[in-house]
């Protein structure tokens, strides 16, 4: 009885039985939802199996897979840009077609993952291995597993052949972890494909939930700027016993000690003030008066030290400046001609970059530091609040999970949003699942990454409703 042909032939009767005419406010179509939950959780199982680790990626194996299994539901898809990427690498796009009397909505993961440490695993990373309700697996919830929802809800609809006015497009990419090279050339070789998508939804960070209960819905809407920095200085190379006064080292490690200390302006953008007057409903005292009204807090000594004193919200709140990796010479006695610093840098969504790297270069204040840049910065992503796909990933949590408080908030670490918000797409990012704040925090690049088999289902649900509700 738990057969997928007779999961399809009910969940096709019921479709029929329930849907009407035209899609619209009346009746909604029902699927049959632990059977779906089953069938993506075996598809979770296969696409965890192949080893998409970044480096080097191997998202061309992936990406065939995924070909696969949308082929055995008659739906065709396209296997992209093997050319431009690397060997062995690929994106991945397939569409279910609307009357196009709206622009597409466009549901995007990739297919890449971060390596592993396997001593530090219970489990093998790529076996699938199901454990009291869990799936683990490398990319059980960043990102495979938000992929597989997606192409459970992305084929239910299909299967139940419910009319919709969107194209529902479905993209994977590759090299996420790394440089976001699969979005990057997706977005630059295709724009015939993205022209006429007005939304997307990707992943995004977590909701506040405690002990599986959802305290606050989150839907990103923004995301700090990587603004990645090298600094340079130059000097003479002599022997250790008999320095210079040019000594690079010296130089360097006083302008890398005044970045690092560094206090950058603090100051409350809208998303983020959104996000703490929802957290002040979980705190009593001072600590709910802070959250309700921040730039008020941070005027006070000991409201400011309380909001700062958590990494998250200091990130939150300000630009970051983290000098990370320190270059000079390999060996005790030797003074190099050139040391360096790499600063990991990370900007509102809203910064102007002109205008910090004005305060950035008056901080350093040594004209023999060179400034030069590691990658490209992101571009701005700052997603609107007054639309209608905002307003339904809102009505969706609170349908499925009764009275939850809905906030917007932004992410403090990079996805590929801002490449695909820059090509006019509006963005969003979801966190589809109703998942620990815990347990996302230790096991998202992580050891012992898993999933539980409800939360696949909650998620094909949770994305199903939203895909049928926004068209
Ligand atoms: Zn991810």
């Amino acid at each position: 009885m738990t057969s997928d042909s007779f999961h399809r032939a009910t969940l096709a009767l019921l479709v029929s039985l329930a849907l009407p005419a035209a899609l619209g406010a009346q009746a909604k179509p029902q699927f049959d939802y632990p059977a779906l939950q089953s069938e993506a959780v075996g598809l979770l199982q296969q696409y965890l199996r192949i080893r998409s680790v970044n480096p080097p990626g191997n998202e061309l194996e992936t990406a065939r897979w995924l070909h696969d299994v949308l082929a055995r539901e008659g739906i065709e898809s396209q296997i992209l840009d093997t050319l431009e990427l690397p060997a062995g690498r690929a994106n991945f796009y397939a569409v279910l077609r609307g009357d196009g009397s709206k622009k597409a909505l466009a549901l995007v993961h990739h297919m890449d993952v971060v390596p592993v440490s396997t001593e530090y695993w219970t489990v093998d990373p790529f076996a699938g291995t199901i454990k009291d309700g869990y799936l683990y697996g490398r990319g059980a919830i960043d990102m495979k597993g938000q992929g597989i929802v997606q192409l459970m809800a992305f084929i239910a609809i299909k299967r139940a052949g419910i009319p919709l006015h969107r194209n529902l497009v479905f993209i994977a990419n590759a090299d996420e972890e790394d440089a976001g090279l699969g979005s990057r050339t997706f977005i630059a070789k295709h724009p015939d494909l993205l022209k006429s998508v007005e939304y997307l939804i990707t992943e995004g960070e977590d909701s506040r939930v405690v002990n599986g209960k959802v305290d606050i819905w989150a839907i990103d809407v923004g995301e700090k700027r990587t603004f990645w920095r090298r600094l340079t200085v130059n000097g003479t190379s002599v022997h250790g016993s008999t320095p210079l006064p040019d000594n690079p080292v010296v130089r360097l490690a006083a302008a890398v000690a005044r970045l690092g200390t560094w206090q950058t302006q603090l100051r409350v953008i809208p998303a983020v003030a959104r996000w703490f007057a929802a957290e002040a409903q979980f705190e009593t005292g001072t600590h709910r008066t802070w959250l309700a009204d921040p730039a008020a807090a941070l005027q006070n000594p000991q409201g400011r030290a309380w909001l700062l004193s958590d990494p998250e919200r200091n990130a939150f709140l300000r630009n970051t400046v983290t000098p990370t990796v320190l270059k000079g010479s390999q060996q005790t006695n030797v003074v190099p001609p050139v040391a360096s610093a790499d600063v990991d840098i990370r900007l509102l969504p809203d910064q102007d970059t002109l205008i910090f790297k004005r305060a950035l270069l008056r901080v350093i204040a040594d004209t023999s530091v060179h400034l030069s840049m590691i990658g490209d910065d992101t571009p701005p992503y700052n997603a609107p609040l007054d639309t209608d796909l905002y307003r339904v990933l809102g009505q969706v949590a609170k349908e499925m999970i009764p009275g939850v408080p809905v906030a917007s908030r932004i992410a403090v670490g990079a996805t590929d949003r801002p490449y695909y918000a820059q090509a006019g797409i509006i963005c969003y990012g979801i966190l589809p699942f109703k998942l620990n704040t815990d347990e996302y925090d230790s096991e998202i690049h992580g050891n012992d990454e898993r999933i539980s088999l409800d939360n696949v289902g909650f998620g094909v649900q949770y994305m199903i409703n939203t895909v049928l509700e926004v068209q």
